[in-house]
């Protein structure tokens, strides 16, 4: 299991998307929220779906499985 979290800003984002990490992503946020802990970053991005961010998308260096646009 690996620790997950989205950042709760998308001005890094080019698409205006909430980005998911995977815990030792160079571009980890800081001050993003915390997920918790998923096999695999399907169930992290759905979490972050689920606590009300609409535009979700995987980090295309941590999450390439989840990266979409
Ligand atoms: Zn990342």
């Amino acid at each position: 299991m690996e620790k997950y979290c989205v950042n709760k800003e998308t001005k890094d984002n080019p698409k205006g998307n909430h980005e998911v990490h995977k815990k030792g992503c160079h571009k980890w946020p800081e001050n993003g929220e915390d997920l918790g802990e998923f096999a695999d970053c399907h169930g992290a991005v759905q979490k972050a779906k689920d606590l009300g961010y609409s535009k979700v998308d995987g980090c295309v260096h941590c999450c390439p499985d989840c990266h979409n646009e």
